[in-house]
């Protein structure tokens, strides 16, 4: 039988939808960046990332952080979840239907105190955005109000994830528990580097930073005086050798080929020159890239302080502290998510801007989603040599160069929409369940 008329219609009109799908994805990607730098769109990120970093919050404090954020949200027509894990928002743009994909803010401060002199120099005495999450939540609300404007052209839902506590707190964890995420395929979460060109992003497959976890312990002898030690047990020369022990962990136990890092960071005891004091604190970090590592060292961290602390006769109560600072997952991306995220962060930044990084020591939350989500995590250069040098993370003197906003908006917006429209055909079409809930 032959193709009849309309068969012929049909035809050409199915040919034509696929057909249009690969021109899409690459209209998509150079529009998203050109639309972040329209001044209507870059001046609106600016004032909002201004009005975070004037009041920052610490973790799962971020009150106010989470009004602008829902206030945003509000004002594009975007609906939201909230609260969620205290302070988070989730929101949703799209059709309401699967695929769903996460792309993930986080929205805490640090603890200490700005000393960059300027405009919009934080208002809360010993509280900073140091790390830059401040322009994480206004890169994501810029990756929102592009997706609004095309939530028609959008083949699923796009997940915006507005995380608190990421500085210790494992705020991914809560969100998680919170089950915001069900239904996700795959979440996408960046961070500003300092110390890497504007316009160029670096990343890797596989694993990309390492496992955390804190320690602290405290070391008690017997207080006296210091000029008859033999009526005293000395914490601090139990202390000191505890010390020097722990860093046998990693030079003689460790693997070398296996990165791990013991650091004691913090060192309390005694106030006066003639006094024995009855304890001392010690604490720190230490860090791995695979969990059986990482297990093993939390095991010897704990048998060398408790050991170590009794040849000096003294007694150690270690603590790990996981239930104020979970232990972090190392962060490991997924191998099919690098594959999507090289080509759609080369189609719109230029394939010779997207590099390949060493794994670091350093540790993310966003761990905790790649334990149940495939995920892919990237960070976005933002120096500009010729205009400044910028100072590392958690630097008093850290500076986010504002230009960065409209790239970190428009590779989250690109790599969710080109997400859903390469990950559509494979998922069954049935009604959402974050529709319902709304
Ligand atoms: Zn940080
Ligand atoms: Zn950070």
């Amino acid at each position: 039988m032959g193709m009849g008329f309309f068969n012929l219609i049909h035809f050409l009109i199915l040919f034509h939808l696929f057909a249009a799908t690969p021109i899409f994805s690459v209209s998509i990607s150079t529009n998203f960046l050109d639309e972040a730098k329209k001044p209507e769109v870059f001046d609106w990120m600016v004032k909002i990332r201004r009005k975070i970093h004037e009041y920052p919050e610490l973790l799962y404090e971020e009150f106010e952080t989470s009004k602008v954020i829902r206030g945003e949200l509000d004002k594009l027509g975007i609906p939201y979840r909230h609260p969620v894990a205290v302070t988070g928002v989730i929101g949703f743009i799209g059709t309401g239907n699967p695929p769903f994909v996460a792309i993930r803010a986080d929205m805490d401060a640090l603890p200490m105190q700005e000393l960059v002199e300027w405009e919009h120099k934080s208002k809360v005495p010993g509280k900073v955005h140091a790390c830059g999450h401040d322009a994480h939540v206004t890169m994501l609300l810029g990756a929102a109000k592009i997706l609004k404007e095309h939530e028609k052209e959008l083949q699923g839902t796009v997940v915006l994830v507005f995380q608190p506590a990421e500085e210790g707190g494992g705020g991914a964890k809560k969100i998680l528990d919170a089950g915001a995420l069900e239904n996700v395929t795959a979440i996408f979460g960046l961070h500003v580097s300092p110390n890497d060109p504007i316009g160029e992003v670096a990343s890797r497959s596989g694993p990309i930073m390492a496992g955390s976890g804190f320690f602290e312990a405290i070391i008690s002898g017997k207080g006296g005086h210091a000029a008859i030690p033999q009526h005293s047990i000395d914490p601090i020369l139990a202390a000191s050798n505890v010390i020097v022990s722990l860093q046998h962990l990693v030079s003689r136990e460790a693997d070398p080929l296996d990165p791990q890092v013991v650091t004691v960071a913090k060192f309390q005891g005694g106030g006066a020159f003639n006094v024995i004091p009855d304890s001392v604190t010690i604490g720190g970090t230490f860090r791995a890239f695979s969990k059986d590592s990482f297990k093993k060292l939390k095991q010897r961290i704990e048998e060398v302080i408790t050991g170590q602390a009794a040849v000096h006769r003294c007694n150690a109560v270690v603590n790990f502290q996981n239930e104020m600072k979970p232990f972090y997952p190392p962060t490991v991306n997924s191998d099919d998510l690098h594959e999507h995220f090289r080509k759609v962060a080369g189609n719109l930044l230029g394939f010779n801007k997207v590099n390949e990084m060493r794994p670091m020591m350093g540790a993310e939350d966003f761990s905790f989603y790649q334990e149940v989500i495939p995920g892919y995590f990237f960070f976005l250069g933002m120096e500009n040599v010729s205009h400044e040098r910028l100072n590392s993370l958690h630097s008093p003197y850290f500076k986010v160069n504002e230009d960065v906003l409209p790239y970190g908006a428009a590779l989250h917006a690109t790599l969710a929409a080109s997400y859903l429209q390469k990950y559509q055909q494979d998922v069954p079409m049935v009604k959402g369940k974050y529709h319902e809930e709304l």
